[in-house]
């Protein structure tokens, strides 16, 4: 995280003048406010989603219109994004009276307090204590904006909002509001990019976030709760859990994405998801074949054949 914030050719340290100290501490209390025994939800997720958006900031049609302040927020969102996150979901939370559910009135529960946590953190650390109150406010709100999109359950309300845009061709990013808008639909991405990683990675982050579900739905059987179809290891596997999600979430964001910044970072990305998916499919159908030698070289082979790239790294991605 830090390498990207220090990044010269963004040189938002400069020109923010942020002060070094405050801005590792700043960073330091991130990756501390995430909770490591989370096998999904820590520090790493925050790491590789901001890696996702420092990409997605760099394709051609945001870099050529989006401010200073728009890539700072962009990065700040991404970091802190799932800030303090309890590895359960928000209806673990409603059903079990969790102080936060009252607090934020059952809606967003997670988001909210991702979002209060981070300004906790940027006052605590006065990071930005030399901008003018009205800027630093406002900069807030428009954190708390972004975070808040990475409600999974509001998915369709932006999903269609983009998808009217891109059909009357209306967006216009010198308006700062289509900008912000925009920004909103690159975090979403970055947040659910993992299937659209190389196979290995796409694995990985599967059997993380699985791990997450499971154990939470451990715990509801444990207290006798009705036990959450997607947490529970009794009727549903990682290869349903991701076909569904793919299927569903990921590919419809990620085709209008496509459709918007129509670029080989976008396409390359599209081509993981396609390959993944059908890896899912394979492990599914023959319980053995997601981990056997033949099914990785025969999905190597089919990689090289359509071209495909590995989702560069804090690369330009086009
Ligand atoms: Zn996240």
């Amino acid at each position: 995280m830090m390498t990207t914030l220090v990044k010269p050719s963004y040189g938002l340290i400069e020109l923010f003048q942020l002060d070094m100290v405050k801005l590792r501490r700043f960073l330091v209390m991130i990756q501390e406010d995430y909770r490591s025994q989370n096998p999904y939800h820590n520090a790493v997720h925050a790491a590789d989603v901001t890696q996702a958006m420092y990409c997605y900031l760099q394709e051609p049609k945001l870099a050529q219109t989006l401010t200073s302040c728009d890539l700072l927020l962009g990065l700040l969102a991404a970091a802190t994004h799932d800030l303090d996150h309890p590895g359960v979901n928000q209806p673990f939370l409603i059903k079990t009276d969790h102080y936060l559910a009252a607090l934020y009135k059952n809606s967003s529960v997670l988001e909210n307090h991702h979002w209060k946590s981070a300004v906790g953190l940027l006052r605590e650390s006065a990071l930005l204590s030399h901008l003018p109150t009205e800027d630093r406010l406002s900069l807030e709100e428009r954190l708390g904006s972004l975070i808040l999109a990475t409600d999974i359950s509001r998915q369709n309300d932006y999903l269609s909002e983009f998808r009217s845009h891109l059909d009357k061709e209306d967006l216009c990013l010198t308006n700062g509001g289509h900008r912000h808008f925009i920004l909103q639909m690159a975090l979403k991405c970055a947040d659910i990019c993992n299937p659209c990683r190389p196979w290995k990675l796409c694995q990985q982050w599967s059997e993380k976030v699985t791990e997450e579900f499971f154990h939470q739905g451990d715990i509801e059987r444990k207290h006798n709760l009705e036990v959450t179809p997607l947490c529970d290891r009794q009727s549903n596997s990682i290869a349903n859990i991701q076909i569904g999600f793919m299927s569903y979430v990921v590919e419809p964001l990620f085709l209008e994405w496509s459709r918007f910044s129509d670029t080989r970072l976008s396409q390359t990305m599209l081509g993981h998801l396609s390959l993944n998916k059908q890896g899912w499919k394979e492990g599914r159908d023959k319980p053995d074949a997601t981990n056997s030698r033949a099914s990785e070289e025969q999905r190597t082979s089919v990689a090289k054949d359509s071209n495909s790239r590995v989702l560069p790294q804090g690369s330009k991605g086009s």
